[in-house]
């Protein structure tokens, strides 16, 4: 449950500032989830909420967010065709769970 009289550290305007952050990172290079969890410190299960999010409000903007879908690195299968931003865990072919993660950037 979250409590709205905590006040400071209001989780809309973190997550702006979180935003921006990967926003200012992509605009630079390439970079997957756990790239920007690294470097920003952030779990990386909420940076794909961010991409997701980033996602949707990019694509009403001038900027977009291209995505580079995650790939098999065992038999190079790509998942063209997954919506969501996260990391597969195996692959569908050959079941391999060597997978090499989306990469994403933000093109003007
Ligand atoms: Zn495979």
């Amino acid at each position: 449950m979250r409590n709205k009289k905590t006040g400071s550290d209001a989780p809309a305007e973190r997550f702006e500032t979180i935003r921006r952050y990967i926003t200012a990172l992509l605009e630079d290079g390439t970079y997957s989830a756990k790239d920007i969890s690294n470097i920003i410190r952030e779990p990386e299960k909420d940076i794909c909420e961010h991409l997701e999010h980033l996602r949707r409000t990019l694509g009403k903007g001038r900027k977009r967010l291209e995505v580079t879908p995650a790939s098999c690195g065992h038999c190079g299968f790509t998942f063209k065709k997954r919506a969501r931003l996260t990391k597969p865990g195996k692959c569908p072919t050959c079941r391999s769970i060597h997978i090499q993660p989306p990469l994403f950037c933000i093109k003007p």
